[in-house]
């Protein structure tokens, strides 16, 4: 197995036992990529009787869904319920708001109906003004998802310093429907309970080739096959080219997190004491969240030197930590990775049926704990067979994002500094 040297890779709970894909095989549906996406569809399809095969390149949960920052925010820029009608007729388009709306509370139920083991804290998401003319940002924010139905609070700035412990935030809004969990340990469940439904999940298993055969697809790796009617791609920022332009419709970034030793329990009793985690609206966001035995994980995007170096990364998040939480004091760090993200410019996630049968459902622009696992299930319809007019997702047209190559190099260098200079002179 690949380490990345993630705290997860100490702390989740165990994967259930795979095998790679060995012989010549038949099945109605092959996923490829064992993350939220891949193993949502595949849940999805074996619960309707669909003969499912889930084949991974590496371990369950190698890609974004096992490293990332653990933080289940089901707030999106790119939830827009009229557009949505627009785009795909009334019922579809409000299913289509409604899957999102509705998709941090997916994730929590699967983990309840699977009894995913995953430090999941189902605690609500806070979402924080940094300043007080972010406010009515927050303001909007938590105006638009109240008319969604999904019981949002309103922070002022008392009741943010209270669940926070810090000073630093002028209130906010809190999405009831989000909350935290143990990345790793969280795919890991998902990927048993694909197994639980019936479908066989293969690791060490890449996808060397896909083939149009016999009015289906020959999906070849390197010890096995499979032929299958429909196939679904769910291989976000982990794209190799197997299937030309799909790694080149996103442009990619890099995301790094660290993890402390168990920190002070009087300490944390004044840090988030409602084991709550935050994101706030500077353009450079902080993330924070404790796991489970009380370790601070905090990260971002990474930069030139931040995210990689491990001494100077520190020092920044350490001072970051100061100026929101000045009695904080030494924080023992330990754990130190990284991951790929892939952005489309609309930040929205698509879906692509480049050939009868075949699909690809990529593009979570770094918030997929709650988006994969929903959207994952309209992949997994699709791979039931479900007509594309009746899918509750737009078809996109898959093609290369030009920019890319340049985008994904020059955003990393001027993003960050752009971005606290902003913060500065708001
Ligand atoms: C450091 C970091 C922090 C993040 N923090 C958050 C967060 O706090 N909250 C949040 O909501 N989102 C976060 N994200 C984003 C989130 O992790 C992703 O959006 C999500 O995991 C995408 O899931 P996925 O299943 O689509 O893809 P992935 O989990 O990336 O899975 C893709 C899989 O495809 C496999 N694969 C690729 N090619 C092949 C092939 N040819 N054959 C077989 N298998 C193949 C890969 O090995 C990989 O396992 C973060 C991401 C990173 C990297």
């Amino acid at each position: 197995m690949t380490k990345i040297g993630s705290l997860y890779e100490d702390t989740a709970a165990p994967a259930p036992t795979t095998v790679p894909l060995t012989g010549a095989q038949e099945a109605d549906f092959v996923v490829i990529g064992a993350g939220y996406t891949g193993l949502s569809a595949a849940i999805h399809a074996a619960k309707r009787n669909v003969r499912t095969i889930v084949l991974e390149a590496n371990e369950i949960g190698h890609g974004g869904s096992g490293r990332n920052h653990g933080h289940c925010v089901p707030v999106y820029g790119f939830i827009n319920p009229e557009k949505a009608i627009e785009k795909l007729g009334t019922e579809r388009g409000n299913r289509f708001t409604r899957i999102l709306a509705d998709s941090g509370d997916r994730v929590f139920s699967l983990i309840r109906e699977y009894g995913i083991d995953c430090e999941a804290a189902p605690t609500g998401a806070l979402q924080l003004a940094h300043s007080a003319q972010a406010m009515p940002k927050m303001e909007r924010q938590h105006a638009f998802y109240e008319r969604l139905g999904t019981n949002p609070v309103l922070l002022d700035r008392d009741q943010a310093i209270a669940l926070t412990g810090s000073q630093s935030f002028h209130g906010g809004w809190m999405h009831t429907g989000g909350g935290h969990l143990n990345p790793l340990g969280y795919v890991r469940g998902l990927a048993r309970a694909a197994m639980t439904e019936g479908a066989e999940v293969h690791t060490n298993s890449p996808v060397l080739s896909l083939e149009r055969k016999n009015g289906g697809w020959l999906v070849t790796c390197p010890q096995g096959t499979v032929h299958a009617k429909r196939v679904g791609i769910a291989t976000n920022a982990y794209t190799d080219g197997l299937l030309p332009p799909l790694g080149k419709s996103f442009f990619l970034m890099s995301s790094y997190a660290i993890a402390s030793e168990p920190i002070d329990p009087a300490l944390r009793e004044t840090i988030l004491p409602q084991n709550h985690n935050f994101g706030d609206t500077r353009p450079d966001v902080r993330y924070v969240r404790f796991d489970k035995q009380n370790r601070l994980i905090m990260g971002g995007l990474v930069e030139p030197t931040i995210g990689t170096n491990f001494d100077k990364t520190t020092a920044f998040i350490a001072n970051r930590l100061k100026e929101m939480f000045p009695r904080i004091g030494k924080i023992k760090w330990r754990w130190h990775w990284s991951g790929r993200i892939a952005i489309n410019m609309d930040r929205a996630p698509h879906l692509y049926n480049p050939a009868e049968g075949l699909f690809a459902l990529v593009g979570y622009s770094g918030r997929g704990v709650p988006t994969a696992t929903a959207l994952g299930e309209v992949l997994g319809e699709a791979g039931c067979g479900m007509p594309t007019n009746e899918l509750p997702m737009e078809i996109s047209e898959l093609k290369s994002l030009a920019a890319a190559p340049l985008l994904s190099i020059m955003v990393p260098r001027l993003r960050g500094p752009y971005n606290r200079l902003r913060a500065r002179l708001e």
